[in-house]
């Protein structure tokens, strides 16, 4: 592998994993050995809004024979509100420009999951204590690590009924934060020698879903992917996608958004192609990935 065209049809590649650096249950080693459990040939490690874990990782893949593309989740958001996540892959993560973003970001969530607490308070016998048990220092807060503090006082039996019914975007306990605008973030991810792919783009079960002007202007301004197979993406979405990608010369990949014993989702459960990650590699400029 490496070089372009070299890719048997039968090698699994998965873009799509959290660690314990942002809202995943495993360390990024940890993260690394369950991907060649998996018997996945290829795996990158997408924290949301952190680049923290990609040297344990890479020093993992190497021990497994993994290969390994390190990438981000950035957490964006429309002017409208709506909540958008754009992956990244193999970008600089010394970027001043797009640090600036995602350090503005893990800020507001720290201080949008102490109002959540303060908020959840009210009602439920809930400390930030018992939030700050569930998260590794330094790592992206989230909902999740509140859910686990949930789980763990015996509030709720784990995070999917968390995020069911008290940590929902609809829930009177949740608050917005800053984040970063998608169409700037994929200049950022650009500049930065990054590959831009937006993630589980019609998720609609998520919270709202970003109009086509919102696809029109992130395609206008670099975005180079969309992730249509995720399970998150309804039939009728992924079909929509798949047109978009067709018209406006876009890759489709393929992803688990695994997070550990956090979801239910399995790594591998979705696969890109193996052409697709040759573009990947092909654009992605900023970071090196290691590969077997
Ligand atoms: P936040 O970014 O803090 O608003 O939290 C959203 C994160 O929670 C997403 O990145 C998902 O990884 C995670 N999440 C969303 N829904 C669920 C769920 N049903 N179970 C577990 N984790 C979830
Ligand atoms: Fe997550
Ligand atoms: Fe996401
Ligand atoms: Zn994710």
């Amino acid at each position: 592998m490496g070089s372009a065209g070299t890719y048997a049809w039968s090698v699994r590649i998965d873009l799509h994993a959290h660690s314990n650096v942002s809202d995943g249950t495993q360390t990024p080693a940890e993260l690394v050995a369950a991907a060649a459990q998996a018997r996945l040939d290829v795996m990158a490690l997408t924290d949301h809004d952190s680049t923290a874990g990609w040297a344990e990782a890479l020093a993992a893949a190497r021990v497994h024979g993994t290969g390994l593309i390190p990438g981000m989740e950035i957490s964006c958001k429309t002017d409208h509100g709506v909540s958008v996540h754009l992956l990244c892959y193999l970008q600089n993560p010394q970027h001043p420009g797009l640090l600036e973003e995602i350090t503005k970001a893990r800020t507001a969530r720290l201080s949008r999951a102490e109002r959540m607490v303060e908020l959840l308070s009210e009602d439920y016998p809930l400390s930030w204590a018992d939030v700050s048990a569930q998260v590794t220092p330094g790592a992206t807060i989230g909902r999740p690590h509140i859910a686990d503090a949930l789980v763990a006082a015996g509030i709720v039996p784990d995070r999917t009924e968390a995020f069911a019914s008290i940590l929902t975007s609809r829930s009177r306990y949740f608050v917005s934060h800053y984040a970063a605008d998608p169409v700037q973030a994929v200049e950022l991810v650009r500049a930065a020698g990054g590959v831009p792919v937006f993630a589980h783009p019609v998720a609609a079960a998520r919270g709202r879903v970003a109009p086509p002007e919102v696809f029109h202007d992130m395609i206008d301004a670099g975005l180079l992917g969309l992730e249509v197979e995720h399970r998150d993406n309804p039939a009728e979405g992924r079909s929509w996608l798949r047109k978009l990608a067709r018209e406006r010369g876009l890759f489709i990949t393929g992803s688990s958004d695994y997070h550990g014993a956090g979801k239910p989702n399995l790594l591998g459960e979705n696969l890109t192609e193996p052409a697709v990650l040759e573009r990947i590699l092909e654009y992605g400029t900023g970071a090196d990935p290691f590969l077997t």
